[in-house]
């Protein structure tokens, strides 16, 4: 059976489930999407993903056809069409199709796309082993440019981390901000522990406030495991005990080489495993 994509309001066929090539989506990767999972037919944190898609949305003066619960909704039916219970999806809304030119006003119409499919599980042995990463010398972007707190469809910024991360043979990048302050990983927010405290980088340090990262801060709260936000440095990484990274497809994973140095013990460390467990709970939990 061919996958059933919702594209404003009707299920298509895979095949069947196109944009137009003027669409400025594609033409200027005009629009913002959002990753988004279910557990066990349970969608994790959906008001917080609409929240921040309807955000991103309003920063880039782009109106949604959809209300959040109209989206919710969609989603619902693409998982139920696809007869799936654990699964990933993927919200996008684009501009639309306008001219060649930039100007959004010539796109009238914006498309929207829920796509429900299977989520891509990371190997086990990475969640016990922890990845390695570099340090990335692309700048992430600078707040006021295009803010990192958009989830717009041009991560071409991130791509660059990310490519630099491939062709050095290891699994990820780190990114440091115009003021040379750690941000965060490709697709992925960071977190460091020393001598039993958490730390991350605050808002302001150039990242996507992800869901993910406000789970963990909930469940540290909750664990009473003490949790700052604070601008971080290169050196605070290589000093650290534990570092690891949250995100909606790799949930809590283990950082343990950083720039080909070890990192703490250089496996996953009590504080991220004991966060990695109750994460796993709290995502069952609902
Ligand atoms: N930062 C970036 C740049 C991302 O793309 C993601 C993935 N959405 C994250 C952080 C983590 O966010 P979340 O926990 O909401 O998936």
């Amino acid at each position: 059976m061919s996958l059933k994509i919702w594209i404003d309001g009707k299920l298509l066929d895979k095949e069947h489930a196109t944009v137009s090539v003027f669409d400025h989506g594609l033409l200027y990767g005009d629009g913002v999407f959002e990753g988004i999972r279910a557990y066990n037919g349970r969608i994790f944190e959906c008001k917080a993903h609409l929240r921040r898609l309807s955000d991103s949305a309003k920063s880039i003066r782009l109106d949604m056809t959809y209300s959040t619960e109209q989206i919710e909704e969609g989603m619902l039916t693409a998982m139920k069409a696809n007869n799936l219970i654990d699964c990933y999806f993927r919200v996008v809304i684009t501009r639309g199709p306008g001219d060649l030119g930039i100007d959004p006003r010539k796109s009238k119409q914006p498309v929207t796309i829920i796509i429900a499919d299977q989520v891509g599980v990371y190997p086990k042995e990475m969640y016990e082993k922890g990845i390695s990463i570099i340090s990335s010398s692309y700048v992430r972007q600078h707040p006021n440019a295009c803010s990192p707190r958009i989830k717009s469809l041009n991560y071409l910024n991130n791509i660059l981390g990310k490519i630099e991360a491939n062709d050095a043979g290891v699994h990820d990048a780190i990114m440091y901000n115009h003021e040379g302050n750690i941000s965060e990983m490709t697709a992925a927010n960071v977190f460091f522990v020393r001598d039993g405290i958490i730390a991350t980088p605050t808002t302001s340090c150039g990242i996507l406030e992800g869901v993910t990262r406000n789970a963990i801060f909930q469940i540290a709260a909750k664990l009473g495991v003490p949790l700052i936000e604070k601008r971080l440095q290169r050196a605070d990484m290589y000093i650290a005990d534990e570092m690891f990274v949250t995100g909606t497809g790799a949930e809590v994973m283990p950082v343990t080489t950083a720039d080909h140095r070890v990192i703490g013990s250089g496996t996953c460390g009590p504080v991220t495993k004991k966060l990695m467990d109750a994460f796993h709970g709290h995502v069952r939990e609902g």
